[in-house]
């Protein structure tokens, strides 16, 4: 079955420039990438990310850790991959959540670490199953930057929208 499934470089993994590290491993996966781009998270959009942690006693340090302020890497680099199996395929390859115990192989195991006050600092993130997938694409992606269509969308006119254009 094909599905998607978002993949965050997360802060840590810009500031160890693993960008081409990581996407040569995701290669792996034959999997297409539908989507691209670079984010500044504002803290609504990660809180909203990680609202299942909410009440965990790290949530404060997660939210911060996404947002590049444990870094000084204000971004993230957000991607779709698409195609079978895609969340199972991805999540293999990134490995378990906390470092240490990450197959030493996996993308995990080999770039993450785990800071002094706890946060598992894992260099991706990545939909954990299709719901989740979904909830998470919808909420970094408009269907527009997204090159198929991965969820039924309408067409709607926004004249009055402010927007950028070039000068
Ligand atoms: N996390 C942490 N300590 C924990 C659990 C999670 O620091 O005990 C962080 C870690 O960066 C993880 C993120 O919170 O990637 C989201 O947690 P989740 O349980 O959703 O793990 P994931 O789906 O990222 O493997
Ligand atoms: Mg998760």
């Amino acid at each position: 079955m094909n599905q998607a499934a978002l993949i965050l470089i997360k802060p840590d993994g810009l500031k160890k420039s693993l960008t081409g590290n990581i996407l040569t491993r995701l290669s792996e996966t034959k999997l297409e990438i539908v989507a691209a781009k670079m984010v500044r998270v504002s803290k609504e959009l990660a809180e909203e990310h990680y609202r299942h942690l909410k009440d965990r006693p790290f949530f404060g340090e997660i939210i911060k850790y996404l947002r590049g302020e444990l870094h000084n890497r204000k971004k993230v680099m957000a991607l779709i991959y698409w195609g079978e199996e895609a969340i199972k395929k991805c999540r293999q390859l990134a490995g378990a959540t906390n470092p240490e115990e990450a197959d030493p192989t996996s993308i995990r195991g080999s770039y993450g670490r785990i800071t002094t006050s706890g946060v598992y600092e894992n260099v991706i993130h990545v939909s954990s199953d299709g719901p989740d997938a979904e909830r998470e694409i919808k909420l970094w992606f408009q269907p527009d930057e997204i090159i198929v269509e991965l969820y039924p969308c309408k067409e709607v006119i926004d004249k009055e929208k402010k927007r950028k254009v070039w000068a």
